[in-house]
């Protein structure tokens, strides 16, 4: 017997048939034995639907009240756990809804996104015991102790309700169900040789996640990297009795990189066209010039990703470049030009064409000139590298955003990730 959570997304219980699909891979877990904590999303768009009233019900935006926002989209949540629980009942499986107040599952104070402090696993460790019963769980939300207040864990926040409680009560797994059959090499709607990958590590993941691969909320592969917790990305959208429960489905296992056999060099590439490119030119070579420039920058809340400084030829001026995301690249000039005494430059350029590729593997660890590689093949196909920053598991490249897919298509192969036609 194991012990499973099973969270299922917006489109996985997007309507009444979808949520009775639902119960039928519920059930299926339930009958081979095992004790099951669901979690589940709020039915798709619900969420969209809710915030957008948030905002048509107040014109003076000043006045925004974080705590009611909760209170209204957190219901999103509440209604398909008990919509959920029915339909398990229908199907004669013992189950009971719970709402984050009602575990409870404890968070922090920051409405709209609070952070997750404690989740009551053993009541729901008993209630397996005890009752045989399925906890169907709202996923989003939660309550913070000190104000008895209905909170939110941001956009997304489902899974990682679902690896909380997977970490709380123990599960030899924490399955995500959702629209895609795992994680792949790359978005396989650009290269579609694209293939699934049978295991990532954590690390890995949370590159890819925070690179814009849409598969779970970053915050949720981060704790499961510090709890250790399984987690298998499946498809709800595989018919429930045609699986078996002790075998090995298909979806991708996110897990300790110890336990992953053949280690690649490289497991994924992500890409973004959403970057926008800031180069600052001629500014002064002395101490406090980057403070001048990125304080500002992060006062404005504008998210700063790769940079790129030189090292200055005369001793006095150098260019630094940066990427800001495209939505903010005007709010970023104008701080920029609003603090032009205190940075001192002579000129500012920048692009919004402009895409940044990321080739990403636990590997490169170990293997020298992987990025060479990438460089020479990116050079035969006359692509020309804006910048480049790499870490100790991840380098990225800033590319002209219309070389996007040609270059995607070029390192998936340069590094044998192409499945076999
Ligand atoms: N329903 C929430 C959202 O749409 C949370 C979630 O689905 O994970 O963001
Ligand atoms: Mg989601």
């Amino acid at each position: 017997m194991s012990r499973l959570v099973m969270k299922f997304g917006g489109t996985s219980v997007a309507d009444i048939d979808r949520i009775r699909n639902v119960a039928l891979h519920v059930k299926r877990e339930v009958d081979a034995g095992h004790e099951i904590a669901v979690v589940v999303s709020a039915m798709s768009g619900a969420t969209d639907q809710l915030v957008r009233w948030c905002e048509q019900s107040l014109k003076r935006r000043h006045l925004f009240d974080a705590r009611e926002y909760d209170a209204v989209v957190a219901s999103g949540e509440q209604v398909t756990a008990g919509l959920l629980a029915i339909a398990l009942q229908d199907l004669d499986v013992n189950a009971r809804s719970w709402q984050g107040w009602q575990l409870p599952i404890e968070t922090s104070g920051a409405h709209g996104s609070a952070r997750i402090l404690d989740v009551d696993g053993e009541s729901l460790v008993r209630r397996f015991k005890e009752r045989g019963e399925v906890a169907v769980i709202a996923g989003f939300q939660g309550l913070n102790p000190e104000t008895g207040r209905i909170t939110t864990l941001g956009r997304g926040g489902s899974d990682t309700s679902a690896v909380a409680i997977a970490a709380a009560i123990c599960a030899d797994r924490c399955d995500i169900y959702t629209d895609v059959d795992g994680v792949y090499t790359t978005d396989p709607r650009v290269v579609p040789r694209a293939k699934r990958l049978e295991r990532i590590a954590f690390e890995e993941m949370l590159e890819l996640a925070s690179l814009g691969a849409k598969v779970m909320q970053v915050r949720s592969v981060e704790l499961g990297m510090v709890h250790n917790v399984r987690i298998f990305v499946r498809s709800s959208f595989d018919p429930p009795d045609k699986i078996d429960p002790h075998g090995n489905p298909p979806g991708t296992l996110i897990c300790d990189e110890g336990e992953i056999m053949e280690q690649q060099t490289v497991t994924g590439i992500a890409f973004s066209r959403d970057e926008a490119q800031i180069s600052v030119r001629q500014v002064l070579d002395k101490p406090g010039v980057a403070a001048a420039l990125f304080g500002p920058l992060a006062e404005a809340n504008i998210n700063v990703d790769m940079i790129v400084q030189n090292v200055s030829s005369d001793g006095k001026t150098t260019d630094i470049t940066f990427t800001v995301p495209a939505a903010d690249y005007q709010r970023a000039l104008d701080v920029i030009a609003n603090a032009k005494r205190e940075i001192g430059y002579a000129r500012l350029d920048g692009a919004t064409d402009v895409a940044k590729i990321s080739v990403i593997g636990i590997g490169m660890r170990s293997h020298a000139g992987v990025a060479a590689q990438a460089f020479k093949a990116l050079a035969e196909r006359s692509i020309n590298i804006r910048a480049i920053t790499t870490s100790e598991i991840k380098f990225s490249l800033l590319i002209d955003a219309a070389f996007t897919e040609l270059a995607v298509r070029t390192l998936h192969s340069l590094y044998g990730l192409d499945k076999a036609a």
